[in-house]
């Protein structure tokens, strides 16, 4: 079940709902009781869709930095 974000502006305060994608805009309670909430960007935790790591590593770096002993720049 897809995850939202949502504030609360009377009380400041964010909080998390998880909800089908059909109440998503369906105002949302926040956990002090108050009604007045928007929802933010989701962010939507949905299992099984691999989009979470734009900036992934991309892993050690090849070769393993032992390249200038290896060409006899080093006597
Ligand atoms: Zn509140």
């Amino acid at each position: 079940m897809p995850r939202y974000e949502y504030r609360c502006r009377p009380c400041d305060t964010t909080f998390e709902l998880s909800r089908p994608m059909a109440e998503s805009s369906a105002s949302a309670t926040c956990p002090a009781g108050h009604q007045d909430t928007v929802k933010l960007l989701s962010t939507v935790a949905v299992g099984g869709s691999a989009k979470g790591s734009p900036a992934a590593a991309p892993g050690p770096s090849a070769g393993g930095g032992g390249g200038c002993c290896g060409g006899g720049c080093c006597s």
